[in-house]
């Protein structure tokens, strides 16, 4: 699990996901499966928000050991849309 905070310390990851361009699928609001278009493999990303900031955890390997992944960056930029049009809903 890591928090995200500033767009600078995951910039790599959103870099990668930006060449990449991983497929990402909303399961619930929050839960995200990302789709590696090369390989197939699919990992699950679980975003957060707790006290005002935000987490996300994803299933591999590098999001197991705390690390921002690309599969993290997509699916948060995801999530930040989709929070975004819920709030704007909601008004
Ligand atoms: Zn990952």
């Amino acid at each position: 699990m890591i928090q995200l905070t500033t767009a600078t310390k995951i910039e790599k990851a959103i870099n990668k996901a930006h060449t990449m361009k991983p497929l990402v699928r909303v399961n619930t609001f929050g839960s995200y499966t990302v789709t590696n278009k090369q390989t197939g493999a699919t990992y699950t990303v679980e975003c957060s928000k707790r006290e005002g900031r935000r987490f996300a955890a994803c299933s591999c390997k590098a999001g197991e050991r705390g690390q921002a992944c690309y599969h993290i960056a997509a699916a948060a930029s995801a999530h930040i849309q989709l929070a975004a049009e819920r709030a704007a809903l909601t008004c």
